[in-house]
């Protein structure tokens, strides 16, 4: 793989207030022909970016342009979409807790499908559609019960989750469509973690979606949709040697193991395999910190800024841009905030560091500027861009 985003303008990031966002508009574009490339080969694959993983309008609309729809969670996020100009065709709408006015929005704008995840959910629609004289297109996400074998904070797919329908409950559910007289059965969807690199775990969902399309068979029922989620992990270790995710072994994966009738489209909602490497974090260290034991870099960033590390022990690379220094030293990696969790990493290898040195914190560009909060009373971190620079 070209080295394509270890090439950071060190010279340019020195005028500007860190921390900050450092995009490259390149390396995201490089993913999303790749993507278009493999999902060609195969006519009726369609990708929806998950909105929630990067919702920046500059990245909305390089993805947009890419022609992928876009995967919403909120109406909020519907919104957003609609604003950057993805057809509503293309937008989907998934989420545990929809609320009427997001219900609303979505059946004005047309989007093309509901992700439902419950009975009460199911009639609430279908209550909303009936007062607006409309018809919601429905698909039903079902609990596949497949391990992610992923963290426990992003699995989604286990029984006792929050997320989708059970199987043993499908019978009832479509009971409910017979009653319901506007909302219409389109698809069928799935989604059952994140960060998922072993491609033996989409294998399993693969199968396990061949039974229960079985269950849905034998009730002579073929939905035109199938939407396998997300979920494909980036490499968090090596940005610059895996900048690309393996899309191609991915939609292999499901094209050996998913038993699809022809008719039948093939939906995926790729969010941070789309966006993670084209984006750093960039701050300034602020002080070395000489502790009893250990050495602390203190960065002008912190988990208000990125707050991956605090919230899943998440791993990010982590690296000096500016130092001279070849000799090497042991480092925390922390961030201003008053919060112990507020740390980048133990004991990180790092040459010798100064008050002053620029730091990139890598593969930040999936749940990195979009979950930036201003605890703290802190300024949100700015975005900036390789093209514009
Ligand atoms: C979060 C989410 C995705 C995207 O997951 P990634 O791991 O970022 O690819 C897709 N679909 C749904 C329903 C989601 O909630």
């Amino acid at each position: 793989m070209r080295d394509i985003i270890s090439n950071f303008p060190v010279e340019k990031f020195k005028d500007i207030q860190t921390p900050f966002y450092y995009y490259n508009t390149d390396l995201l574009k490089e993913t999303l022909a790749v993507i278009n490339n493999e999902t060609s080969k195969y006519d009726n694959y369609h990708v929806h970016y998950a909105v929630k993983a990067n919702a920046n309008p500059t990245i909305l609309s390089i993805i947009k342009d890419a022609g992928l729809g876009a995967d919403c969670v909120s109406g909020g996020e519907v919104e957003t979409a609609l604003k950057a100009g993805f057809p509503p065709e293309k937008i989907v709408f998934a989420g545990v807790g929809k609320s009427d006015w997001e219900i609303i929005l979505s059946l004005e704008a047309g989007i093309s499908c509901f992700n439902v995840e419950s009975i009460p959910e199911l009639e609430n629609i279908n209550r909303i559609a009936k007062e607006m004289n409309k018809y919601a297109s429905v698909a039903l996400r079902i609990n596949p019960n497949v391990d992610a074998h992923t963290h426990s904070y992003i699995t989604t797919g286990l029984s006792e989750n929050k997320f989708g329908i059970d199987i043993s409950l499908i019978d009832k559910v479509l009971d409910k469509f017979t009653e319901l007289n506007n909302v219409k059965l389109i698809g069928l969807h799935f989604h059952f973690g994140s960060q998922i690199t072993d491609m033996d775990s989409f294998r399993s969902l693969a199968i396990r979606i061949n039974e229960i399309q079985e269950i849905f068979y034998r009730r002579m029922i073929i939905v035109e949709n199938i939407n396998v989620g997300g979920g494909l992990g980036v490499d968090y270790q090596n940005p610059d040697k895996n900048a690309i995710p393996t899309f191609r072994e991915y939609f292999e994966t499901f094209r050996k193991h998913l038993a699809l009738r022809p008719i039948q489209h093939l939906h995926f909602e790729l969010g941070r395999s789309v966006v993670c490497q084209c984006g750093s974090l960039i701050s300034r260290v602020l002080y070395v910190k000489e502790g009893v034991d250990k050495k602390f870099v203190i960065l002008d960033a912190g988990m208000t800024d990125l707050i991956r590390p605090a919230l899943y022990q998440a791993y990010h690379k982590i690296e000096n841009l500016s130092a001279t220094n070849t000799e090497k030293e042991d480092y925390d990696v922390v961030g201003p905030i008053c919060e112990s969790s507020d740390c980048f990493g133990k004991a990180i290898e790092l040459p010798i560091t100064e008050r002053g040195d620029i730091f990139a914190i890598r593969s930040a560009g999936a749940y990195g500027e979009i979950m930036a909060s201003q605890y703290n009373c802190r300024k949100l971190p700015k975005p900036y861009f390789s093209d514009t620079i």
